[in-house]
């Protein structure tokens, strides 16, 4: 089988662990860059994430359109996955989703959305939000071009998350394990920081020392890091299609 065949079983997976997590419903995307041409990522056909498998994936260039003759229809959010992987070179997977623990930190200020847990320190110490209407004003909230992208790629910097006010979240990882991982825990992690809110007090965040310390223990082929991906996988009924790369 070859490495591509491998990507596109990955992809399908990633996409129906998203599902099963609850991280994404009828809506909402993941991608991943060809490691062979970064001009280029693979991502689904408009379809909820459930229903992916190998032959919905299509390839799209770093303007959001495709590479092929493609009659079928493509996320409209898709320019969202080109912008990262335009901004960011060592970027090799994108999630975008709407899961709605996550929402509240994109309209309330009084709170900022930081890591609480440890497995929630992923999502990196500053998760910037991005409002659509501070450039372009009123609009259906939707990313729909290269413009609002590059946009919100902007703000997301370089940083790992970034909140969209009334609508959701953008994740990028430097792979595919990597940005699932982070899109199950984001809404996790939100809903501890919602619950610690509840009980009022002082909230106390991950410090950036527990933050960098939980990073450099991480390595995405480590049995760690494939116990969970593999448990997912199961659970979302894929199992079979998992391969574990070479260590
Ligand atoms: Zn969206």
């Amino acid at each position: 089988m070859s490495n591509l065949d491998n990507i596109f079983r990955d992809l399908v997976i990633a996409n129906r662990i998203l599902a099963k997590e609850e991280v994404v419903d009828a809506y909402g995307h993941v991608s991943i860059r060809r490691p062979d041409n970064p001009n280029h990522f693979l991502i689904a056909r408009s379809l909820a994430p459930d229903l992916v498998t190998a032959d919905d994936i299509v390839e799209l260039d770093l303007d959001g359109q495709p590479v092929r003759n493609e009659k079928r229809t493509l996320y409209l959010e898709r320019f969202i996955h080109a912008a990262i992987f335009e901004a960011r070179p060592e970027v090799m997977a994108v999630v975008h989703a709407h899961a709605e623990d996550t929402l509240p930190f994109g309209i309330a200020d009084a709170t900022r959305l930081q890591p609480v847990i440890h497995s929630g320190s992923f999502i990196g110490s500053e998760v910037p939000v991005w409002d659509i209407a501070d450039n372009f004003g009123d609009t259906n909230l939707l990313v729909t071009n290269l413009e609002q992208a590059r946009d919100l790629a902007k703000c997301l910097g370089g940083n790992n998350v970034a909140l969209m006010r009334g609508h959701g979240f953008a994740a990028a990882g430097r792979s595919l394990i990597e940005v699932v991982r982070m899109s199950v825990y984001l809404p996790r992690n939100a809903r501890a920081l919602l619950r610690a809110k509840q009980l009022g007090g002082r909230i106390k965040y991950l410090s950036r020392g527990e933050i960098d310390a939980r990073n450099r223990g991480y390595s995405p082929y480590s049995t760690e890091t494939w116990r969970a991906w593999e448990y997912w996988a199961n659970k979302a009924g894929v199992g079979d299609l998992l391969t574990r790369p070479e260590a």
